[in-house]
């Protein structure tokens, strides 16, 4: 079979995304980049490669995430190993990772990314501050050593992972805290529908309608930031003022919220002042 045949066979998938998702499989399986599928569309794939691709595409009509089948997913400026063990990145996150980046912190700031899963965020916060010090806080042992792998395989030496829940192993003052914990309500039907289904649920679901854990980091955070420092959060996308009315009557300032790309308010943060 050829490349553009083995592509074409996006039409026998359901999902909305079959076309991206047949590229991303075909260049996993030729070990190539997109570009490679569009310069030599006339190439015959191997037997070999021809049969992973044919078991690629049945797992990806049961249901099985790309990034799940790959074992990788493109994050800011790099791609992160992935597995079943905790959430697959969102593009949404950049938003936090781009706000973080923008704020009046020192150049030496300490940063702290709780709930880390696979690092994305701490990962993208270090290499782009070198100078920073970033502690990744993961409660899964599983996603823990996923979150060292992937710091040491990208290169960020100023990131440290810490196993523990939340703010335990912890100690001190930062400069900025963020997270991207779970989130949603138990009961979503949503749960139910595409590659969520195949994430595990302490990753995705909190109590309180999804605010248990967000309002459980805002109450605490205090304790462990610096004057003037900064907790920012991503939360579902009709959490946001419950988020800010939070952030204010625990007594943070400048509370704002950001949108995500997809225009649904998702970043929601605060500023400490002692
Ligand atoms: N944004 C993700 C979703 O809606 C959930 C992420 C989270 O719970 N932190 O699928």
């Amino acid at each position: 079979m050829r490349i553009d045949e083995a592509l074409a066979k996006s039409a026998e998938l359901k999902s909305d995304s079959a076309r991206v998702d047949v590229e991303h499989l075909l260049c996993f399986v030729l070990q190539k980049g997109p570009s490679y599928l569009r310069t030599w569309p006339e190439k015959e794939l191997t037997a070999e490669q021809l049969s992973q691709f044919d078991s690629l595409l049945v797992k990806r009509s049961q249901g099985t995430p790309v990034a799940h089948l790959t074992g990788r997913r493109g994050f800011w400026s790099f791609d992160l190993e992935v597995n079943q063990h905790t959430l697959i990145p969102r593009p949404d996150t950049e938003t936090l990772v781009e706000w973080a980046l923008e704020l009046p912190l020192n150049s030496k700031a300490s940063a702290v990314d709780l709930g880390t899963g696979t690092g994305a965020i701490g990962i993208a916060l270090a290499l782009e501050n070198p100078a920073w010090q970033v502690s990744a806080v993961e409660f899964v042992a599983e996603a823990a050593e996923l979150a060292r792998r992937n710091a040491v395989r990208l290169g960020a030496s100023n990131l440290t992972v810490l196993s523990g829940s939340w703010f335990e192993p912890l100690a001190g003052q930062y400069d900025l805290i963020v997270s991207n914990p779970p989130y949603i309500d138990p009961k979503d039907t949503h749960l139910e529908q595409g590659d969520v289904r195949f994430e595990p649920l302490t990753a995705l679901t909190a109590e309180d309608e999804g605010l248990a854990d967000l309002f459980y980091i805002i109450e605490t955070a205090p304790a462990y930031l610096k004057g003037d420092g900064w907790l920012l959060l991503e939360h579902g996308y009709d959490q946001a003022e419950q988020v800010a009315n939070k952030l204010k009557q625990v007594g943070f300032e400048q509370v704002e919220t950001r949108q995500d790309y997809g225009g649904n308010p998702r970043i929601t943060g605060g500023c400490w002042r002692v």
